[in-house]
């Protein structure tokens, strides 16, 4: 039976397939198509694995029998019993059989896959005893998981599959039909491994628009819903839905008639992509000639390509924590890092690239055992971003000689998070000095940086004389800054609704920026989610933007938007909207 559910649009388009429901810590397993010659191999290391596990079990319970009664806890060898008949359940190995035979799911993806479809059956057992073998199953399955950690696979990980239309869908049924995520929650790391995506859409039950997964759902350019609260619960392992990401709906079992609806859509969609990419090389000027800079927000060096192609001119936001993340607490030595931030700049063939310093915390951890750390009840208000680089200037300065040694590669500005006092901004620049004062004695060379500030909390848009006489230019991170002046967590569905870049406050804190640096004559620019909204364009302009950081995906809808407007007509127009009392009723 068809039914929806609604959540939060996060990246636009269309995707239809079947789901693979993910459940949260199973994205780290590898997730890859096999060739059809390769299940039986991929099938024996499953065995291998189980077997292994049964050879364990069987020794432990050599081991009790060899212990007095005393020793031997009567529950323990009971739950070995029933760990060994789990593991000899047909179930479980027909059923991975089925989805590496079927589906060519390579051999971890198939038994997790597996695995969440026993659950389920575990979750709807009236017994109780029994609904509580679910764990069992889950530390069986995650024994054998650790045994083939230890086993490579022979099977190498075969490209992207084919993606298909919805007409192909609609007769069939083969393999390499089109995959949608769902899961409970999605780290921004996990976000990351996706990037050679298997995948054609996501859906999550958690987070809010500009949560990090949903910023890094958007720079994969793959249809994505977000805050779908009940979604990885209620969805079933490959069932067909439609992950509709402008309205932010997901549709399961999508019926004939709905199926054909989403097709036209999708190629409707296709038609507009191939037309906004013949604007690729037009400059951005708006119709009074007013020249439009253009930027892309990035994640990882190897995003330069994408943000080429889509006509950026530089990188306004290379959000360098990306490289941190996911490490078990590795972090990158000066080297590494210093190689990366290069690449990005090769990568950008000579155009400007912004690399922003660490910002990691709130929902940015650098590890996903931190995700939900009690003992920071609200880190959004903790130490992240720059508060933490203070306060491990090791850190802080390795990753400084690193952005200052790639700058002799080309044009870099160099941006700091969340500043919001004085004291903060005098100990960040005397860092800086500092790690061009390491460099000298050591005789490594490097390039000069502009050097600039992220207008993220209200405090710093009140204080913009401070910041400006330190700061080469300011650039506006719209994302945090709504989350701050409203008081709304950007990554909590539930408040959602009430996450507004339309409210009057906010748009008075980014129209005083703008305005304030203009007189000055110093670079400002929005690289928050605001910048590549297409609905936020002629406003932006109408305040005295004339540069916008943004997704690669969105640079040529914001382009279109562009050329089409008057910047000097809507300025007496975006002087209305902030007097307004409701701004968004105007926006429409
Ligand atoms: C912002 O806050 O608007 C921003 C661009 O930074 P991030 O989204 O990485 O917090
Ligand atoms: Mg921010």
């Amino acid at each position: 039976m068809t039914f929806s559910i609604h959540g939060i649009a996060v990246a636009r388009g269309i995707a239809i397939g079947r789901a693979v429901i993910m459940a949260s810590g199973r994205v780290d397993v590898a997730h890859y198509f096999i060739e059809p010659g390769q299940a039986e191999a991929e099938i024996a290391r499953v065995r291998a694995g189980r077997n292994a596990v049964v050879d364990e079990i069987h020794r432990l319970q050599q081991s009790i029998t060899q212990m007095g009664p005393k020793e031997a806890p009567h529950e323990l060898s009971a739950l070995l019993d029933v760990h060994l008949m789990l593991l000899q359940d047909e179930e479980l190995i027909s059923g991975v059989k089925h989805w590496i035979t079927d589906r060519l799911y390579n051999a971890e993806w198939a038994l997790t896959t597996q695995l969440d479809v026993l659950s389920r059956q575990f979750d709807d057992m009236e017994d109780e005893y029994l609904r509580e073998r679910k764990a069992d199953l889950e530390q069986v399955a995650e024994r054998i998981l650790r045994y083939m950690k230890g086993v490579q696979s022979p099977v190498s990980h075969p490209p992207v599959p084919k993606r298909k239309t919805s007409q192909d869908l609609l007769l069939d049924d083969s393999v390499d039909v089109p995959l949608v995520l769902v899961a409970h929650d999605l780290s921004p790391a996990d976000m990351l491994q996706f990037k050679q995506s298997v995948f054609a859409g996501f859906a999550t039950d958690v987070g809010g628009k500009t949560s990090h997964t949903a910023i890094v759902a958007r720079s994969l350019d793959i249809p994505s819903v977000v805050g779908a609260r009940s979604a990885s619960s209620v969805v079933r392992q490959d069932d067909w839905v439609i992950v509709d990401g402008d309205a932010g709906v997901m549709i399961v079992d999508p019926s004939p008639i709905i199926l054909a609806e989403y097709g036209f859509k999708q190629r409707q969609a296709e038609l507009e992509r191939g037309r906004l990419s013949r604007l690729r090389h037009t400059p951005a000027v708006t119709l009074d000639g007013q020249k439009v800079e253009l930027l892309a927000n990035i994640e990882l060096p190897e995003d330069a390509p994408a943000a080429l192609l889509a006509g950026a001119v530089g990188v306004g936001l290379f959000r360098s924590e990306f490289l941190f993340m996911g490490r078990n607490g590795d972090l990158p030595d000066e080297e590494e890092q210093y190689q990366a931030y290069r690449r990005a700049l090769e990568g950008m063939e000579g155009l400007p690239v912004t690399i922003r310093t660490v910002d990691v915390g709130a929902d940015k951890p650098l590890d996903k055992d931190t995700h939900h750390d009690e003992a920071h009840l609200n880190p959004a208000l903790g130490l992240r971003a720059i508060r933490w680089s203070l306060s491990e200037p090791e850190m802080f300065r390795t990753q400084l000689r690193a952005i200052l040694r790639a700058a002799a590669h080309g044009k870099v500005n160099l941006l700091v998070p969340m500043l919001a006092h004085a004291g903060e901004i005098r100990q960040t620049l005397s860092l800086i000095d500092f790690a061009r004062a390491e460099l000298d004695n050591r005789g490594t060379p490097y390039g000069p940086v502009s050097i600039g500030a992220m207008i993220e909390v209200p405090a710093a848009a009140l204080s913009l004389r401070t910041f400006l006489k330190y700061f080469d230019f300011l650039s506006i991170g719209t994302n945090d800054l709504i989350q701050y002046t409203l008081a709304i967590d950007r990554d909590d569905e539930s408040v959602a609704h009430l996450y507004d870049p339309c409210h009057p406050a906010v748009l008075k804190l980014v129209a005083d920026t703008i305005a304030e640096c203009n007189r000055q004559g110093k670079g400002v620019s929005v690289c928050g989610e605001m910048a590549g909204d297409v609905a936020f364009t002629r406003l932006l302009l109408g305040l005295g933007l004339r540069s916008f950081s943004m997704h690669p995906a969105q640079i040529l809808t914001v382009k279109q938007e562009v050329l089409r407007a008057d910047a000097s007509r809507l300025k007496a127009w975006a002087e209305q909207v902030l007097d307004a009392e409701d701004p968004a009723s105007m926006l429409a």
